[in-house]
């Protein structure tokens, strides 16, 4: 693979930059108003939600605490373990806090209900979730997701944040890679 040509690799947009900026800001204003007079403690999944993080959490006029918990779901594949390990714990007591997870994205859920509950267990006043981008498997799990940015079809994406082997993180958009990327 060329390193030197990120434009090569990339095979097709799925959501553009300022798809995405919008988005957020319309995101950052329905998160304002529901938490109205509230502090927000904005739990940001590492590495993947850092992007969304940056951009979320300026688009907010509420008060606005930033924390980040690293969870290990994925390995360096594209398939879902199944299995949740905590990498990095938080800083902040959770205990009567409004917790907003923000994530980068959705698929099986199965790495979102395991933090929800354990989220959860640790006495906030409310755990919503924030997400950049969701795929349809996630709409069978039963968990609520308040804040949706988009719906993508189920296919493995890069960028703003995702990763593809650690790499693509830095594309500014969604985007699908060449087939000769994994081979
Ligand atoms: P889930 O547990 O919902 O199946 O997966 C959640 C995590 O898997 C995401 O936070 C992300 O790290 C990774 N993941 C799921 N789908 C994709 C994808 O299409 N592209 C990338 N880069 N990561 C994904
Ligand atoms: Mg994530
Ligand atoms: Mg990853």
């Amino acid at each position: 693979m060329d390193s030197q040509d990120l434009g090569t690799d990339i095979e097709r947009i799925l959501v553009t930059e300022e798809q995405i900026a919008s988005r957020l800001r319309e995101l950052a204003a329905d998160i304002d108003a529901d938490y109205a007079g509230k502090d927000i403690l904005v739990v940001g999944v590492l590495k993947g939600a850092v992007m969304v993080m940056a951009d979320l959490a300026r688009a907010l006029h509420s008060h606005v605490t930033m924390d980040w918990m690293a969870v290990s779901s994925y390995g360096s594949g594209t398939q879902s373990s199944g299995v949740v390990r905590i990498l990095k714990d938080l800083d902040a007591d959770l205990t009567d806090r409004h917790v907003l997870i923000v994530e980068d994205i959705i698929d099986s859920g199965l790495t979102l209900s395991w933090l929800i509950a354990n989220l959860n267990s640790r006495g906030p006043a409310s755990v919503e979730v924030c997400t950049l981008l969701r795929k349809p498997e996630a709409a069978k799990v039963d968990i609520d997701v308040k804040y949706v940015g988009f719906d993508v079809p189920n296919e493995f994406v890069v960028g703003y944040g995702l990763d593809y082997s650690e790499k693509y993180r830095n594309v500014p958009f969604v985007a699908t890679l060449a087939p000769h990327v994994y081979s």
